[in-house]
This record gives C-alpha cells, structure tokens and sequence, in this order.
C-alpha cells in the first residue's frame, strides 16, 4: 500500500524560497530533483531523527551530509558551543583551543604532523592543492572519475575525449585554462593510472581514498597501495581527501585503516562537529611551507573558528574505540537488513564503517561508469517511497547514507521495515 507525505508547508515554502534562492536552495542536492520530488524544510532535528515544517518525523540516514557523527544536537556538542559562544565568537586572533584540535587531530591521522584549518572541505582541497604544486614545482592534477573534492574550479573537470588528456570544464563558468592542468581516470584502473602518469608528469594524485561521491565505491585491493608506489616513483604528492573518510570509517580515516599514508590529507565535515570547518595536513615539512611559516600564502577570517573548534573537540570526545565499534555494528545490521529487504530487486550495498549504498545494480559497482549505469529511477522511486514511510534517505543515488552513532538497534529495525515496504513498491 502506498504511503503518502504531508508537504504542504514545505511546498508552500519552496514557493517562497525559488523567488530569492536559486532553485529554492544553498546547495544543489538538497533539492531532491535527483528523486523527482520538491525539497522538504526541516525544522529540527534530535539524535537520529528530524522533523520537517509539516511536522513529519524522519529516521535522519544524511545527517547533514556527514558532520553530524553523534546525531543531531548532541547535548555535549550544544554545550560546548552555548559556552563557548558566550565569550565571543570570532576573535581572528589565536585561542588556546585551535591548537588542542591540532594536536589532536594529529594524534589521529597518521598522516598528519601539523595541519592548516579552514571554513569548508572545499577551501582545504583548494588550498592542498596549491601547497602541492609549490613544493613540486608541477601543476598537473590526477583525479578519478566520480570523485569530489569540492567545487575548485579547476576540479569541475570531466575526462576530455580520449584517455589522459586534458580534463573540460563541468560547469560554464569554468575557465578551460583551469581545467587543462587536470586528468581524470576512472577509478579502480591501474592501467589508466599508469597510461596517465607515462604521459604527463603530476604535482599531485588526488583521490577519496574510500570515494563516497558516486555513491560509496570501495578501493580495490592494492589500488591505494599502488597510488601511493607510483605518486614517489614519479615525484607527484599523493593527497587524500578524507573529508568524509576522516575520523568516519576508522578513529584515523582511511589511512590508519588501511596503511596507506598520503602526503597531504585534506578534512572537512566531522571536524567541524557540526560547524563549517575543513582543514588540511602532512608533514611538518612539507606544512611548514605554508605562510607565515613558508612561503605558500592562503588565510581564512573565521578559520580555526572558536564555535566550530568547540564542536570539533566535543565531538572527537565521544569517538573512543568502542564508538567505532558500534558504528560498525549498526552499518553491518544495516547494510545486511538492506540486501535482505531488496528480495527480487536487484541492488548492490556497499558499505564501511559509517558509510553505506543501495546501488539499483545487478553488478557490483567499481567505479563511476558503473554507479552511472545503475537505475536511478527506481532508485528515486524507492527514496520517495521511504521518505512517505518516515525514513529520509539521501536524495541520489550518487552520495552515500551516513548512519551515526544516534542510530540505534530500534532506528535500524524501523529503516529495514520501511525499507521492505518501499522496495516492495518499486519491484
Ligand atoms: C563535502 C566534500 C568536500 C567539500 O566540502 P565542503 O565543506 O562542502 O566545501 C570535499 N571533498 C569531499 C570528499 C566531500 O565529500
């Protein structure tokens, strides 16, 4: 039986919202065009759950996207951020409490000795990158595919025609000059990497290292170590983007959970605790470039933000071992709930600790040209299906579901019902 959504607040707030926003909105996906439906407005949200203007609850599986690990409003994290707030909120001057995020971050990430913080993901990858090009003298991009870094210019890139040749733009407004110094392989192919790295000679390879931005789509075994082989024999720096990996998929990101160490480690999301925050690290050698130690110039107004600092440390307080271990729990009755609930729809679920897709596929996906062969229809029709059995999942099949800590056994087990009934639905 179908179920059905009150939206007529929400409608009648989209109205509004087209007249003054473009497309109603201040990021593209929370549109829900992917789905085929108007966006919801949220008027709240606590633990796992949300609830929109028309008074619909949602079990929350995009939790803003990633920051939100500990749920909505986490009473540690509004603490830290109530008193912190009374004592000002932006001082552009150093606080005691940047430099214990520092330290702490660095304890974590394997790969970070001292680290630069920024406002968003974006600014981070944008900044790793120059830092990279400085220190090699090059300016040759290698990125995969299906994954985001963020919306760089230079990374609004789609593969030319033909292997390894210049990247074009993806967006107008792109400049075709920034998008030159960038190749893009799909993800998965050591031939293309090597047939790449043969022709041109790079500043940098740039990967997610687990990419979640078409969908999740886990490395293939040895393709990370072999990224990071050929990035020195070849004199490019290897940068991971862990911001959505970092402190998600392990309490050191993928580099602690793999071994594979970059040499610049770009973050964003959960280290910002539910704030805009990013940040990017390496060694203390190659960071020491960065001015006013270095030479390398880039600066932010509100980085290293007291509100968002706050935010970060709460939350990195809560995510001990046994954390992580229940995160990976909860995915695994999740992602195992999810095969069982398809019955005769084919899907594929990929999942890591914290990260989990439902790809409409009779294949296992491997990279972009797979999530993009994936039926996007039906998987729009089961999003709205789930979403009419209180259930907010994320509205394409290109990003990933974030389970968080707030998510619990009872969460799960209303998902996997909801679930089974939506995809009842679509078969
Ligand atoms: C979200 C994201 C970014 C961009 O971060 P913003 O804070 O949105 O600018 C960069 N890289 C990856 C992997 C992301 O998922």
């Amino acid at each position: 039986m179908a179920a059905t959504l009150r939206d007529t607040r929400s409608a009648e707030l989209y109205e509004r919202a087209v007249k003054y926003l473009p497309g109603g909105v201040n990021s593209p996906v929370r549109a829900m065009r992917a789905i085929g439906r108007d966006p919801l407005f949220i008027e709240r949200g606590a633990g796992a759950e949300l609830t929109d203007i028309d008074g619909n609850t949602y079990i929350d599986y995009v939790c803003s996207w990633g920051p939100l690990i500990l749920g909505h409003a986490h009473p540690a994290v509004l603490e830290a951020i109530t008193q912190t707030a009374a004592l000002g909120t932006t001082f552009g001057a150093p606080t005691a409490r940047e430099v214990d995020l520092a330290e702490e971050l660095s304890r974590r990430m394997p790969a970070i000795e001292m680290l630069r913080m920024t406002s968003s993901g974006t600014e981070a990858a944008m900044s790793a990158i120059r830092l990279a090009r400085a220190v090699t003298g090059r300016e040759k991009l290698l990125k995969f595919a299906g994954a985001y870094h963020g919306h760089v210019d230079g990374l609004l890139a789609q593969a030319g025609s033909g292997l390894a040749t210049a990247g074009q733009p993806s967006s107008p407004g792109v400049p075709a000059t920034a998008t030159a110094a960038t190749v893009i392989v799909p993800w998965n192919d050591p031939a293309a990497v090597e047939r790449a790295l043969a022709e041109h000679e790079f500043a940098a390879i740039l990967a997610e290292p687990y990419p979640a931005n078409m969908g999740l789509v886990l490395p293939a075994t040895g393709f990370l170590e072999l990224l990071s082989a050929r990035a020195s024999e070849t004199g490019a720096l290897l940068i991971f983007d862990e911001v959505i990996t970092g402190l998600r998929i392990a309490r050191g990101g993928a580099q602690e959970l793999t071994g594979v160490l970059p040499d610049i480690t770009v973050m964003g999301k959960i280290v910002g605790g539910g704030l805009p925050a990013g940040a990017y690290g390496g060694s203390r050698d190659l960071m020491e470039r960065i001015a006013p130690a270095g030479d390398v110039y880039q600066a932010g107004t509100l980085s290293g933000n007291p509100l968002a600092v706050a935010a970060a440390l709460a939350t990195l307080a809560q995510l001990d071992e046994s954390a992580y271990l229940r995160l990976q729990a909860t995915t695994q009755q999740l992602a195992d709930g999810l095969r069982d609930a398809a019955g005769d729809v084919p899907v594929q679920v990929a999942h890591t600790t914290g990260l989990l897709t439902v790809f409409f596929s009779e294949e296992p996906v491997r990279d972009y040209a797979g999530a993009a062969a994936c039926d996007t229809g039906r998987y729009a029709a089961w999003c709205r299906a789930l979403l009419a059995r209180g259930v907010y999942p994320p509205p394409s099949q290109f990003e990933a579901w974030f389970p968080s800590l707030a998510h619990t056994a009872e969460h799960v087990e209303r998902t996997l019902e909801a679930a089974a009934a939506a995809f009842a639905e679509v078969a």
